[in-house]
């Protein structure tokens, strides 16, 4: 399949202004005519159903929590970009531009990554004026901190808070929308399907998770702000409930995706600490800020911190990477906190654990203003290892984080399925093999606020969308296919849990399409992964019945889906023959020991195509071009 991106030509400054002159807009008095189905209700979702019930559209829109307040966008801790340059300390769009396209290790499409440098901006004016508390200086004016990859502080934040405040106020535009009757929010409804009719996409299935309930949700287009796949690996920061049915079975249904493989670990988390544990913990990149990272210079050494001299310490990332120092970007900080711990200088009892220190913040800057900076993130550290971040050095180790793919969509937001737009994490995004910290809200944001609001009117402006009967084929054979899912997994009678598989599964992905992935790992994955997928559909046991409040049978369909989802990371994983981002190959790196692209042979979007069970998915390649950042061997020395 041809993958057209519908970048606009011309000087990139001007493409975006340009593309939404050119794009046909919906009369105000027709809009109200168009129903647009937006499932998830976190930033990006709720920006959009937002900004389209504003706009007139009717909107239904949908999440599997009880409120579109649970989305797991209120995770967010550390903050949210922009080019405001408010520190005068040389930011700009270009910048931000720049900084983007080399942290994704250069295979992100320009054009996008350019627009959402510039709609930077505006997200920080519309949620200053919703009332979001970012924190401010002494003079009054917005604070900005940094994150990693970028030598500037162009990040704005709420304490430790970030993604609740944004979602706060997106929510409550949201809400406004459904006083005014524009939007129709479903909350805990489940979509288990995709309803494709003449190669469009014109609706869902969803399956209610108080009763069971199947029910078809038509419309003229679909919009899946649903989230990432982290949870792949069972172990991730992510909420539990992530998951990646949404896409995965828009996948099934035709829905290119791309990049799986490209999933980002956070360097920054609290280590596992044991079997039993279902959750990681993310310690906010913005504590790299303040907090010096650093293991003892000596392997095996098990003395407390405290008791370790200065020269007896190696602070690991700003020897090896002066410029830049503990603000690395992530992939590049966790592989080197995990290269000291395979060399025997890992901390604490697993030594799978690195020193995140503040003592040296803490004398220049008092303990008071640390406080204010991460007091919420340094009392939950607290509760979780019972040791006190202001007294002892926090231990932190690499997890799941994000994921850079998704469903491929062009500029315009639209999936290989006309009329299925994919936005926020859900799509492959805008951050290549390596997602910047901060990134990822300014993109949920920028895709829901700013971007499909243009894009969908020109879909349908130029569309002629005729009204789908309930009883077409399409309809009956999503709703069947739903259901058989269901009745599957609930008449299994075997004897393991959906956590165990799960458990197993994730183990799997983590040690072979991890923070290091090689051919042979990867060919052991992808015999391991269907060999327990059929043990799955063999021997799981969903307790409970449909008609029912059942979490178990929730998490059995996301489960299924994460089975085969993993197989195409590790065929992704195995066909990239080249390091970029967080795909590390260890066969393809520098004498250093960093990430070594081929861009001759791999500078391309790979965007997956389902072909059926059984059937070896199909690859299509968007070539990548760069005409203002030139691809060279990243750098943070
Ligand atoms: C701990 C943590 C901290 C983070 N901190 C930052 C940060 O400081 N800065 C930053 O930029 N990024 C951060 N990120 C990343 C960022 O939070 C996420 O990428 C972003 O919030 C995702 O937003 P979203 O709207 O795409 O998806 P989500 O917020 O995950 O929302 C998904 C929505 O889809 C719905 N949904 C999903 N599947 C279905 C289905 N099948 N049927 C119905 N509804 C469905 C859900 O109910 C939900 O409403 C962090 C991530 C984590 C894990």
């Amino acid at each position: 399949m041809e993958l057209i991106s519908n970048v606009p030509t011309g000087p990139i400054e001007h493409s975006w202004d340009k593309h939404k002159f050119n794009l046909k807009l919906v009369n105000p008095a027709n809009k109200r005519k168009y129903n647009i189905i937006v499932v998830g209700s976190g930033l990006a979702g709720g920006a959009a159903a937002a900004s389209l019930g504003e706009l007139g559209y009717n909107v239904q829109c949908f999440c599997y929590q009880d409120s579109p307040r649970r989305a797991h966008s209120i995770a967010a801790q550390g903050g949210i970009n922009a080019a405001k340059n408010y520190h005068n300390d040389g930011d700009s769009i270009y910048r931000l531009f720049y900084d983007t396209v080399k942290g994704g290790d250069f295979r992100a499409r320009e054009g996008n990554v350019y627009r959402l440098a510039q709609v930077s901006a505006n997200i920080i004016d519309q949620c200053v004026a919703q009332g979001v508390p970012f924190a401010r200086e002494y003079g009054g004016l917005l604070d900005n901190r940094s994150f990693g990859g970028a030598q500037v502080s162009r990040t704005f934040y709420a304490r430790g808070q970030t993604g609740q405040q944004l979602l706060l106020g997106a929510y409550q535009a949201l809400e406004r929308q459904v006083n005014l009757g524009t939007v129709k929010m479903h909350s805990r409804m489940d979509m288990l399907d995709l309803v494709v009719v003449d190669g469009q996409a014109r609706g869902i299935v969803t399956r209610s998770l108080y009763d069971g309930k199947m029910e078809v949700h038509m419309g003229d287009a679909v919009i899946l702000a649903t989230g990432g796949y982290g949870n792949v690996f069972y172990l991730s920061t992510n909420a539990k409930g992530c998951n990646a049915t949404a896409i995965w079975r828009a996948h099934k249904r035709g829905a290119l995706f791309a990049n799986p493989c490209f999933t980002q670990i956070h360097p920054t988390c609290i280590p596992v600490s044991g079997e039993y544990q279902s959750k990681l913990t993310l310690m906010s990149e913005s504590l790299r800020n303040d907090g010096r990272i650093w293991v003892p210079k000596k392997p095996g050494d098990k003395r407390p911190p405290n008791q370790i001299p200065v020269e007896e310490r190696d602070y690991f990332l700003e020897r090896r990477y002066p410029s830049f120092g503990n603000l690395v970007p992530r992939d590049i900080a966790s592989r080197a906190v995990k290269a000291v711990c395979d060399e025997g200088r890992g901390v604490g009892e697993t030594g799978l654990g690195v020193y995140l220190d503040l003592t040296d913040a803490i004398k220049r800057l008092g303990k008071q203003k640390i406080a204010e900076r991460y007091g919420n993130l340094l009392e939950m550290y607290e509760r979780i290892t019972g040791e006190n971040p202001y007294e002892v050095p926090m231990r932190i180790y690499p997890a799941t984080h994000y994921t850079m793919g998704g469903l491929w969509v062009d500029y315009n937001l639209m999936s290989t399925i006309p009329g299925l737009f994919v936005l926020g994490e859900a799509n492959f995004s805008d951050h290549g093999a390596n997602r910047l910290g901060a990134s990822a809200l300014m993109q949920g944001l920028a895709d829901g606020y700013f971007i499909i609001p243009y894009t969908i009117g020109d879909y349908l402006a130029t569309n002629q969308l005729a009204k789908v009967a309930a009883d077409a084929p399409a309809v009956k054979q999503a709703v069947e296919n739903a259901t058989t899912i269901t009745k599957k997994l609930l008449n299994g009678n075997g004897k393991r849990t959906v956590d165990s598989f799960h458990r197993e599964l994730g183990k799997i992905v983590w040690d072979y399409c991890g923070m290091a992935r090689n051919e042979v790992g990867l060919k052991k994955a992808l015999s391991l992964i269907p060999a327990l997928r059929e043990e799955f559909w063999k021997n799981v046991r969903v307790l409970g019945a449909n008609e029912e409040f059942n979490q178990s049978l929730e998490k059995a369909g996301r489960v299924a889906d994460f089975f085969e989802l993993a197989e195409l990371m590790c065929i992704d994983a195995l066909h990239r023959n080249e390091s970029c981002g967080g795909h590390f190959r260890e066969e393809y790196q520098t004498p250093e020991g960093e990430a070594l692209r081929d861009d001759e042979h791999y500078s391309y979007v790979a965007a997956w195509g389902y072909q059926g069970e059984g059937r070896a998915p199909v690859l299509n390649k968007e070539p990548l071009t760069f005409n203002y950042v030139k691809p060279t061997q990243r750098s943070y020395k």
